[in-house]
């Protein structure tokens, strides 16, 4: 059964959801459905829409057209607005948006509306505690770490227990040490709860880390909707492979339902005779070789990067350049011969300014 069909596996369904802002689309029927206790992960560069969308899903802000259901209950459409308040969803914001005037404390009991004192004191203390940041209760934001306001914030979210947790950059304020750690430490909490949320990232790599579903827009359309390993070895297009991490690309054309290359035939049978392609391959699809086996090349340029060792490399007889991965060691030196082999089934072939097809 497709996703569709399921709907009412969902907890959170997007309908052709719109929004403009004069002549800017920033979302244009945008649809993805999220099921419960799912982290999706929206990603894609500056400007693609990702927090107008999380803003629209939160109701912060009004969609132009569309439709949305959390937990089956409609939310947004036709003549329909649910507000904020009113959505049993929790934001978490980039700059954490704590209450400076207020305690660690009094910041998490803030949202906890509509039950009496001692179960709002209960509930603060059991998050507080879940998050780790109990003996930090009585601090003022100002004195705690960007580590430690960052997990308060999360406290302040999640202390509702929210049908539906949304995050826009939640880790981009910390230095990448410590955006490591606490990025571990919230998805630790956050499947323990059972937590669905919708993480807003720009960074390929944390969301390719951190998600079960990924979802991937460009100029407020969604161009890729998959799961992560799933996205990273057979993205749909060119765009999406180019974004979710580095590659290879030789320009190459469909002869006889394959494509040849400095680096080996590729069969391609699904696209047009005559079609111009762009053949995509990862670094670390490419493997050295002895001088003399497989395709000759000459190491141009050898980068140390702590786990792996980058070579760019040019093909014998050709101007094309590549970039192979190799485990960190002795590289071949700069000028020497090598010869390389590419692991064909690392291949993609994508016609030109068009949907891959293979
Ligand atoms: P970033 O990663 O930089 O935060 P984003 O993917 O979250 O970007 P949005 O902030 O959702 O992108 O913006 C999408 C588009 O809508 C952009 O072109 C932006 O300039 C435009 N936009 C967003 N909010 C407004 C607004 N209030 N008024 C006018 N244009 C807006």
């Amino acid at each position: 059964m497709s996703r569709q069909e399921t709907s009412d596996a969902h907890l959170l369904s997007l309908r052709a959801v719109c929004k403009a802002f004069g002549p800017v689309a920033a979302l244009d029927q945008v649809s993805l459905q999220v099921a419960k206790g799912e982290i999706l992960c929206l990603l894609g560069p500056s400007g693609c829409g990702k927090s107008t969308l999380l803003r629209m899903i939160g109701g912060v802000e009004r969609a132009d057209d569309g439709a949305m259901e959390l937990g089956g209950r409609p939310i947004f459409g036709p003549h329909l607005f649910v507000e904020p308040e009113d959505r049993n969803i929790g934001f978490m914001f980039q700059d954490y948006a704590l209450f400076p005037h207020l305690t660690v404390a009094e910041n998490v009991a803030f949202g906890l509306r509509g039950i009496g004192r001692a179960a709002k004191a209960a509930r603060t203390a059991e998050v507080l505690d879940v998050a780790g940041v109990a003996p930090l209760a009585d601090r003022y934001p100002h004195m705690l770490s960007g580590g430690e306001q960052q997990r308060v914030a999360l406290a302040r979210a999640l202390a509702p227990r929210p049908a539906l947790l949304l995050m826009d950059e939640p880790f981009s304020n910390l230095d990448q040490g410590l955006r490591d750690t606490v990025r571990a430490e919230t998805l630790r909490l956050l499947r323990s709860l059972g937590t669905t949320a919708i993480i807003v990232t720009h960074d390929p790599q944390e969301a390719l880390a951190i998600s079960d579903r990924l979802v991937l827009l460009r100029n407020g359309r969604v161009v890729a909707d998959d799961r992560p390993r799933q996205l990273y070895q057979y993205p749909p297009d060119l765009y999406a492979a180019r974004f979710l991490g580095p590659g290879n690309e030789l320009a190459a054309s469909v002869e006889a339902g394959s494509v040849d290359t400095p680096l080996g035939r590729f069969a391609a049978p699904d696209l047009t005779e005559g079609d111009a392609v762009t053949v995509f391959f990862r670094p670390t699809a490419l493997h050295l070789l002895p001088a003399g086996d497989g395709s000759g090349a000459v190491v141009i340029d050898s980068v140390f990067r702590g786990e792996v060792e980058r070579l760019t490399l040019r093909l014998a007889g050709s101007s094309e350049l590549l970039r192979i991965e190799v485990p960190p060691g002795s590289p071949p030196p700069i000028g020497a011969a090598v010869g390389l082999g590419l692991d064909p089934g690392a291949v993609r072939i994508f016609a030109r300014d068009r949907h891959a097809k293979f």
